[in-house]
């Protein structure tokens, strides 16, 4: 394929660990590739090795049919012939020049109208415009970060490696860069690869996700797909989260939002994404973020008032791990629940009986599609 990702390679470090990472998949132009994994995964040796900062002894490295590194046929590109752009968990930033002189600075290849033309388009890009005098000790590390990612999309990389980009942010400054990056990538078509170990992030703003754990790669495929069917408990419990519904705001009623996944409602507290949801209200489309902890499985009518959600259905398969059961449900939408096997018998929820699943609205993440 065209313009595909593969990855395969083995680095050793003296500590004994080794970062085994084999996967491909598709990066069409604009798309979101995340990255993810608990710290000390080896997620930023893939990325460097990606970048060709960091060599890795086995292997190889394509990228839309370029081999940047081969170790069987001895080929090995130079990091700035890979045409790539990196940005950090900071920003690094030249602390005497100015914003658009570090923007530009990227730019060398360009004549100098170019140059400052380009610039301008990338300040601009960032929502940075009116900034490009000052020096970076005079911006926020948001802003800072911005200024970073402008440079780095300004020599029109053919791919983007973004490592923990908003991982020193506040929250506040996070969710504002989250929302720019998703657009910078869209309106570039600059596709990109995006480490990170926050889930909210990933969902927000992947499209494909890998999931790494202590050097290996445990799962691939559409970050949904991944959410929603972990390939493994290591997954399940790095991603942290069983259900992820996309749901469409409906309203709101006592303070709670309503959302509906077809004729199914979903009652959640918007706490921290509120703002993401006002800011973006043409865009009322979520995911609703359940995890299956927080799933209390009910034979008969509900009587718990707290529990602001109940949802009938019919569960649909059920998956040992020892004394905890995976249960999954067909409430309108799939939902995952934890029960204790004894429970579980106790309820006599076998595959195809009726159930109803309770959710309190506190329990219910709202992750705003920006
Ligand atoms: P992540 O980015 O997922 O946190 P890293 O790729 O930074 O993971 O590192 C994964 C592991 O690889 C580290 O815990 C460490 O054991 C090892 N490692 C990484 N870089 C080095 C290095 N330069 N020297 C020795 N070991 C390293
Ligand atoms: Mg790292």
């Amino acid at each position: 394929m065209a313009d595909e990702l593969i990855v395969d390679i083995e680095k050793r470090f003296s500590s004994g660990f080794v970062v085994a990472a084999d996967w491909s998949a598709p990066m069409r132009g604009g798309a979101i590739l995340v990255l993810f994994g608990p710290s000390g995964a080896g997620k930023t040796t893939v990325v460097r090795s990606i970048a060709g900062l960091e060599r890795p002894e086995r292997g190889r490295i394509q990228f839309a049919g370029d081999t940047w590194f081969d170790a069987d046929a001895q080929r090995w590109t130079e990091p700035q012939r890979r045409h790539v752009g990196y940005v950090g968990q900071k920003p690094a930033l030249f602390p005497h020049l100015t914003v658009r002189a570090n923007v530009e600075y990227a730019l060398s290849d360009y004549s100098p109208t170019e140059r400052a033309r380009r610039g301008d388009e990338m300040l601009a890009l960032v929502e940075l415009a009116e900034y490009g005098d000052r020096y970076p000790r005079e911006l926020s590390s948001g802003q800072a970060q911005r200024v970073a990612l402008a440079r780095a999309i300004a020599p029109q990389p053919r791919l983007l490696l973004l490592d923990e980009p908003l991982g020193a942010l506040d929250a506040p400054a996070r969710s504002r860069l989250r929302s720019l990056l998703r657009s910078v990538v869209e309106r570039t078509g600059i596709s990109a690869v995006l480490v990170t170990h926050d889930r909210t992030e990933a969902i927000a703003l992947g499209d494909q996700m890998v999931v790494l754990a202590e050097g290996r790669v445990r799962q691939v495929g559409p970050v949904l797909e991944v959410f929603r069917r972990p390939a493994d408990l290591v997954v399940a419990r790095s991603v942290g989260v069983e259900s992820v519904v996309p749901a469409r705001i409906a309203g709101a009623e006592d303070g709670l939002v309503l959302l509906k996944v077809g004729d199914a409602t979903i009652r959640a507290v918007a706490v921290e994404p509120v703002e993401d949801i006002e800011i973006d209200r043409q865009h009322p489309d979520v995911f609703a973020c359940i995890r299956a902890e927080d799933v209390v499985l009910q034979r008969a009518a509900p009587s718990n008032a707290s529990a602001r959600n109940h949802w009938s259905g019919r569960i649909v398969g059920v998956e040992s791990e020892g004394a905890i059961e995976r249960v999954t449900i067909d409430c309108g939408f799939p939902l995952v629940a934890l029960i204790t096997r004894q429970a579980r018998e106790e309820l006599a929820l076998t595959t195809g009986a009726p159930v109803v699943a309770a959710v309190k609205a506190t329990a219910v993440h709202l992750v705003a599609r920006s």
